[in-house]
């Protein structure tokens, strides 16, 4: 077959140069970090692939954007801008915009869930099940079983089960359950999307038992392109338009525009309901800033509109996910264990599988993404016990079934040749994993403290 291959649509107009460090300094430097990838300094990392949050790179145009900032208190133009942006592109009424998509959860949360209640959904997320559990709730998996399992080759690991799903409402009720969340692209189960068909289905479910359906929708473009390239009847159709039809299906949602949209910061709750909205005016001005700038800048809000307009092109889904393939595949062709289908936004190493000789309760994926920095300035992150944290009840760890290493690809800002770097960086650290020791926390914050804990080995 003749070969075409995904090429990035758009051309680099300017650059930035990187720091290139030795390994006596990177050794220094991890454990300056106590062992936590996010405590490093920017400066020090060669490759940054711990997120693809508000680091992407955005366009000439978003950049004019920029300086067509309107910095008023109230009524700024750009909030216009992009209110009509997400209605046109997202098919929501009213937004709400936010710092960035946690302060989003912050009033949804508050507004919605009352003490003893639980919110389903498809996999947790860090910051959306803390915000839940402040409010009261109970946060409660109904994802497929597939999705804990790395090497499911399931093409919608974020289908929800409705086995889970009607079991929770048998034994709770459904006047406990004030919404489902559910995301697409599901960051934690890899960056796996969830399928028409199945969100269809929620949105039945909801609508049988009178609940409201809530999308975390940070990564919904990712989600549109996997299915045009998966889903039987949507090869036809834009992401554009599958964007649109998702976000259709569902009540209301909260948004990182870090992610999709490609800003550097910022985030909106956005609904079709009135009622919903004139709560969450009242919350947005306590925690974030009037109803029509919510902790943004003018020039923010933006540059936000123009990235969610860019986020929707085909040619942009194919290079961006394009991309995650080309590392995906260079790591697979090695015999690195890594989740399969390949994620939408990163790469996850199965740490278990490859530090095989380091239990869980000594966070094997830490480890690796420390082992990863000091061979070569490539920076990753943990997803695995460390980020699944303690039960608030029990106190015990959550020891999830995925003990996985997060390699991100921030959009449109690193080459080919970068994940070639990255694979081989990989590949060494695997053939000399036997050397990788188990770790302990010396530090461990109470909330999240995948952020700020720190570590030492074990000998
Ligand atoms: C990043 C993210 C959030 C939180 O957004 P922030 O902008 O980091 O506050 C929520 N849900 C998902 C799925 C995310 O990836």
């Amino acid at each position: 077959m003749e070969k075409r291959s995904w090429a990035e649509p758009y051309k680099i107009k300017m650059v930035e140069l990187l720091k290139m460090t030795t390994l006596e300094e990177r050794k220094k430097a991890i454990v300056d970090a106590g062992l936590n990838t996010f405590l490093l300094k920017s400066e020090d990392v060669y490759i940054d692939l711990l997120t693809d949050s508000g680091v992407g790179a955005m366009s000439d145009r978003q950049w004019a954007g920029i300086m067509m900032g309107d910095e008023a208190y109230a009524g700024s133009r750009n909030f216009y801008h992009m209110h009509d942006t997400i209605e046109e592109y997202y098919s929501y009424k009213y937004t709400v915009p936010t710092h960035q998509g946690r302060g989003a959860e912050n009033i949804l949360s508050q507004i919605m869930i009352s003490e003893g209640d639980f919110v389903p959904g498809n996999m947790y997320f860090t910051t959306t099940r803390l915000h839940q559990e402040i409010a009261g709730g109970h946060f409660v998996d109904v994802i497929i079983d597939e999705a804990h399992i790395p090497d499911s080759e399931h093409p919608f690991k974020g289908n929800v089960d409705f086995i889970k799903l009607n079991k929770l409402v048998d034994e709770v009720g459904a006047e406990k359950i004030p919404y489902i969340c559910i995301a697409t692209c599901v960051n934690m189960a890899g960056g796996q999307p969830i399928s028409l068909e199945n969100l269809k289905q929620v949105r039945a479910w909801c609508d049988k038992y009178g609940i409201m359906l809530v999308h975390d929708m940070t990564r919904v473009a990712e989600n549109a392109y996997f299915i045009q390239q998966r889903e039987e009847g949507y090869q036809d159709k834009s992401v554009k338009e599958i964007v649109y039809e998702i976000c259709a299906l569902t009540d209301a949602a909260t948004m990182s525009a870090k992610k999709d949209a490609i800003v550097n910061i910022g985030g909106f709750l956005a609904m079709n309901d009135k009622r919903l909205y004139e709560k969450a005016c009242e919350l947005v001005v306590v925690y974030e800033g009037l109803h029509t700038y919510g902790g943004m800048a003018g020039r923010d809000m933006e540059a936000m509109a123009i990235g969610i307009k860019e986020s929707v092109q085909d040619n942009h889904m194919r290079a961006r996910v394009g991309q995650v393939e080309y590392l995906g595949k260079l790591l697979d062709d090695e015999g690195v264990p890594v989740v399969k289908p390949y994620g939408g936004h990163a790469i996850f190493l199965n740490a278990r599988e490859i530090l095989p000789h380091i239990p869980q309760k000594h966070f094997p994926a830490q480890a690796l993404a420390a082992a990863l920095y000091v061979e070569s300035g490539i920076r990753a992150m943990e997803r695995g016990v460390v980020s699944a944290g303690r039960n608030q009840e029990t106190g015990e760890n959550f020891m999830p079934k995925l003990e996985l290493v997060r390699l991100t690809i921030p959009r449109r800002v690193y080459t080919q040749a970068h994940m070639d770097v990255t694979a081989e960086s990989v590949v060494r650290v695997m053939k000399n994993a036997n050397k990788v020791k188990g770790l302990r926390f010396t530090y461990e914050p109470k909330m999240l403290r995948f952020f700020m804990g720190r570590f030492e080995e074990i000998d």
